[in-house]
């Protein structure tokens, strides 16, 4: 098992791509940390869930983009297992409206949890990782915050082109001792995209080679690689995962 007694933090793991994320870690002998915002019976499903993998997980309610939630999670995390070996930082929103009816507070929700949440945990984690000079922190960006842009996601594809400019100045803050990188997914199919009309879902699986949106497992596999060990010489990158979006 790839990943025997490691912890690993996954946040926004209730739903979707982290939930996908935790069960990969808990199947490879992790012990996994659910964390969820609002959906409690979701998160507590997925952990029962995981337990029976022999794992020790636990699950947590906390807002990421709260400095007290983060550092109660934070410090409940190192209370039980006394060290954390993986973070991931999954927990993201988006806000989609047109652009004229987009409004200062859309950017702000989405930036508190998709930007300041990550550097809220980064920042937490890291001293413990730094103590044991060892660590993997891996962010969930999008192909949004490179090529794949949208007026109406605007403020969604500024936050995942700052996450990605994040993990950079991470990875160099955090150097030698925590390989920092992040995946860009493009279209995966999570209920993320349930309130997007089924004609333009199906024009935007047309601009895929793969002709598919991604299942949220081919996103954790990608997690789990650069998580481990086979990529401990990849540091401040960022790899996308779309299926070839765009190379048409
Ligand atoms: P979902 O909407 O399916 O799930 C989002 C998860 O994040 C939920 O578990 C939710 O918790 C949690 N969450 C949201 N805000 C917070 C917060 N402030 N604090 C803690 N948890 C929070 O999203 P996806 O699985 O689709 O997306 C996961 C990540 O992947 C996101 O960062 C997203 O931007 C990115 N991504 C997704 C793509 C897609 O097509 N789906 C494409 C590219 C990137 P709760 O259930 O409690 O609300």
């Amino acid at each position: 098992m790839l990943f025997k007694d490691q912890v690993v933090l996954v946040t926004g793991s209730s739903r979707g791509i982290g939930r996908s994320i935790a069960v990969r870690f808990a199947k490879e002998g992790a012990h996994v940390i659910v964390n969820y915002r609002n959906s409690e019976r979701e998160a507590q499903v997925i952990t029962e869930i995981i337990s029976t993998y022999g794992g020790n997980p636990m699950c947590i309610k906390a807002d990421v983009s709260k400095e007290k939630d983060v550092k109660m999670m934070v410090d409940t995390i190192i209370e039980k297992y006394g060290h954390i070996d993986v973070l991931v930082n999954n927990a993201g929103i988006a806000i989609d409206r047109e652009f004229a009816n987009k409004h200062i507070k859309d950017f702000q929700e989405t930036f508190d949890t998709n930007l300041i949440g990550v550097f809220l945990t980064s920042k937490y984690v890291s001293q413990y990782m730094l103590e044991r000079q060892s660590g993997k922190i891996i962010n969930i960006s999008s192909t949004n915050g490179i090529d794949s842009t949208y007026p109406y996601s605007v403020d969604y594809d500024a936050s995942k082109a700052g996450l990605i400019n994040m993990t950079k100045n991470l990875a160099i803050e955090f150097a030698p001792y925590i390989n920092v990188n992040a995946v860009a997914p493009g279209w995966v199919d999570t209920g993320m995209n349930e309130d997007l009309s089924k004609s333009y879902l199906d024009d935007e699986k047309n601009k895929i080679l793969l002709k598919r949106f991604a299942e949220p497992e081919e996103i954790a596999d990608v997690v789990l690689f650069l998580a481990s060990n086979k990529a401990r010489y990849i540091d401040g990158e960022t790899i996308r995962v779309d299926g070839g979006l765009k190379l048409e």
